[in-house]
């Protein structure tokens, strides 16, 4: 045993181990080869580091060390870019590096004995299936598309493609994927998403156009609806360079690509791409990283950007230079098909307890008796959230979260959409006996029930009842269950489609024309000040739904249209005119004035505990350990309080703020406090779990 190598470990959390761990070996493997170490009786997945953040044991010699157990061979090494871009993402977010390396590599590579491995290696690889399908019908670019492909060609980026809904933004991925192809034998192309649900729709339009070139498996998928074994294959397939396109969601980012020249993030303002476990990383961020590490192209599009997005890609002005993004705009919808009306409907003029205003409920009639779709959305699944007693007040409260449990009617449960805690609906007041415990408002099971009532006596145009149907989490447990759903819609075999958010992202459903939002109010008024910033690309989203078909809208032009109690709101406004810059200036104005991001950078860190006491003794413990340094810095550290859903399954929760106007600053002050807190959590002994999210998205 003649060398020492540092190995990246998943050591156990909160161990105050930065993952690296030194051992002895014959031979030395190459930096970003896989291993296996033994770690007390265990064997781990590890990878060869060059360089150290710290060596546990420096002062051993290689005769005390022990030995790695094994080299994973047939796999070559993690380029050092890759590396580059865990111990990034874990420094960044205060992680340790060997966590994030572990988790971004397949967890076969993992879970496989050293002989399944060797099995596995035999296995002779499947021969290249030849994908019969006829050359793709590619459009003539759009005189916006030609200018922006132009663009991304001649300009380094990241650019930031601000695209309409329809404006033809994929196509210009798809031209942008192009172009890198064919310029380079080898060239390598990331394509994130920020859901699940969406991949199919863009792998099958991917596979469509470069498939018949580049042959069945010049595209891989990378997400969590994979099983080990094809996430395994996938990844290799990427890392051995053989997938030239790698799509998929938010841990796609980590896919280790020796040739990636183009990264693109569709829907960037998506908060999917916020990990919320473990590291808490951003891809999107992520991926302006990796591409100025790699040398890669980045190009975030949206036809909603988030506001840090906005604001780096804004111009120059007299007074500031311009954002370090380039933007570039396409606002015009393809096929003409245009934006829809919106209308607003002021529920302060309704009768009480209106859910659909006759208005609305006349547009609906009358579009659907001509075959046309109808989306409502509504963000609350379950038909009611809360079951109530009349008599003494009694309320679903879920015994083990601050929170009411939703009456879910169709299977009859109480059910806590915070734990998972369900019962039976009971038959009577549990607390006073009371027969008669009713409903309080509504969720989408209940607007289901409540519309087919309601449109009861509409007929479609070819005479049979109108068809509605439910897309939300709970009528899509199932897998393949929302495939089926969607597909359905999109074969025209539904009229009216209700559901919560899942239905606003992404879907071109041809025949929508008119969407309607019954009550996006709570958001206006929110503790959390991204919340209009959601709302506005949530109902620009919803409307992007409409009017995707020109062919569609003879009769009358398609419609948005939102119900409120405050019609007036410059959100609603600006949502009226499509007028996203309008939104997002007024917003900037907001936060630039409050110093809140993009202005100012945060970070939070969460303790959960058994008395919400022992959680912000901890958190204030920590402020107080902080607070000579963060001073010294001007990082302000805020007081502990409890999160808005205080007890979630018997654990109660606390967060404090930490905001600085430096994001390197910051950083500095995480990195040095971080000691202090692993520090207390030995004199904190109540203290479950803590965690800092680094750029939180919920406050
Ligand atoms: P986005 O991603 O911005 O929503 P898409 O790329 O999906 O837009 O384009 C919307 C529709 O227009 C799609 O049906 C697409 O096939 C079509 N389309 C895109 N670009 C063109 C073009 N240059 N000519 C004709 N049709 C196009
Ligand atoms: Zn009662
Ligand atoms: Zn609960």
């Amino acid at each position: 045993m003649s060398h020492k190598i540092s190995v990246m470990l998943h050591t156990p959390a909160h161990s105050g181990l930065v993952g690296a761990l030194t051992y002895a070996c014959d031979t030395l493997p190459p930096p970003g080869s896989l291993v296996r170490a033994p770690l007390g009786r265990r064997e781990l997945l590890g990878v060869v580091w060059d360089h150290p953040m710290r060596v546990d044991d420096e002062t051993a010699e290689p005769m005390q060390l022990r030995a790695i157990s094994s080299t994973l061979h047939g796999i070559a090494p993690l380029s050092s870019n890759w590396r580059q871009l865990v111990q990034f993402a874990a420094t960044y977010y205060q992680r340790s590096v060997g966590e994030v390396a572990v988790a971004a590599l397949p967890s076969q590579l993992r879970d496989l004995s050293s002989e399944q491995w060797a099995r596995r290696l035999k296995r002779k690889p499947k021969a290249t299936i030849a994908y019969e399908s006829a050359a793709p019908d590619i459009p003539a670019p759009t005189t916006e598309q030609t200018q922006v492909l132009a663009d991304i060609d001649t300009h380094p980026g990241p650019f930031l493609l601000f695209g309409n809904t329809g404006s033809g933004k994929t196509e210009v991925y798809l031209r942008a994927a192009q172009a890198v192809l064919a310029h380079s034998p080898q060239a390598q192309i990331l394509v994130m998403v920020p859901e699940i649900n969406l991949t199919p729709q863009l792998e099958a339009r991917f596979r469509t156009r470069f498939c018949p070139q580049w042959g069945a498996n010049c595209l891989v998928a990378m997400h969590s609806g994979l099983t080990p074994a094809q996430r395994l294959k996938n990844w290799l397939a990427a890392h051995s360079g053989e997938a030239r396109i790698v799509l998929g969601t938010r841990m796609a980012v980590f896919a280790s690509m020796p040739h990636l020249q183009l990264i693109v993030v569709d829907e960037e303002h998506d908060p999917s791409y916020k990990q919320q476990e473990g590291a808490r990383y951003s891809a999107r961020d992520l991926a302006i990283y990796r591409g100025q590490l790699e040398g890669a192209k980045v190009i975030l599009g949206s036809a909603t950007p988030s506001l840090e997005s906005w604001h780096h890609s804004r111009p120059a002005t007299p007074s500031e230079p311009a954002g370090r993004y380039m933007r570039l705009a396409m606002p015009s919808r393809i096929g003409q098909g245009a934006l829809p009306l919106v209308r607003r409907v002021d529920m302060n003029r309704q009768p009480y307890q209106t859910v659909f205003s006759n208005h609305l409920l006349d547009a609906m009639r009358e579009r659907v008796t001509r075959g046309e779709q109808i989306l409502v959305l509504l963000n609350r699944r379950g038909y009611a959230p809360v079951l109530s007693c009349h008599d003494c007040g009694w309320k679903s409260e879920c015994p083990h979260c601050s929170a009411y449990r939703v009456f879910h009617k169709l299977d009859r449960t109480l059910r806590c959409h915070h734990c998972g805690f369900t019962q039976p609906v009971p038959r009577a007041c549990p607390s006073c006996g009371n027969l008669d415990i009713s409903p309080l408002g509504r969720g989408t099971e209940q607007l289901e029930e409540h519309l087919a009532e309601l449109l009861a006596d509409v007929r479609r145009p070819d005479g049979q009842p109108i068809r509605i149907a439910r897309i939300d989490a709970d009528s899509t447990r199932l897998k393949g269950e929302l495939e089926r759903q969607l597909a359905q819609v999109h074969a025209g075999a539904v009229d009216v489609l209700v559901g919560t958010q899942m239905i606003a992202k992404g879907h071109d459903f041809r025949r929508v024309t008119l969407v309607a939002a019954l009550n996006p109010d709570g958001a206006l008024f929110s503790s959390d000040f991204r919340a209009p910033e959601r709302l506005f690309s949530l109902l620009m989203q919803a409307a992007g739904r409409a009017g995707r078909d020109a062919a569609m809208q003879t009769a009358s032009p398609c419609e948005m249209w939102v119900q409120s109690f405050h019609p007036l709101h410059p959100l609603f406004e600006a949502l009226k005119q499509h007028d996203y810059p309008a939104f997002a200036e007024q917003q900037l104005k907001e936060r630039e004035q409050a110093t809140l991001p993009p202005f100012s950078f945060q970070a939070l860190v969460r303790a959960e505990a058994r008395t919400q006491e022992a959680a912000q003794s901890f958190l204030n413990a920590a402020r107080d350990a902080g607070a000579a340094l963060a001073d010294e810095l001007l990082v302000d550290l805020y007081p502990a309080v409890p999160m808005t859903i205080q007890r979630v399954a018997n654990m109660e929760r606390a967060q404090m703020l930490i905001e600085c106007t430096s994001r390197k600053v910051l950083q500095r002050f995480l990195a040095h406090w971080q000691t202090d807190l692993h520090a207390l959590r030995g004199t904190h002994k109540q203290v479950m779990r803590w965690a800092i999210d680094v750029d939180p998205l919920a406050i």
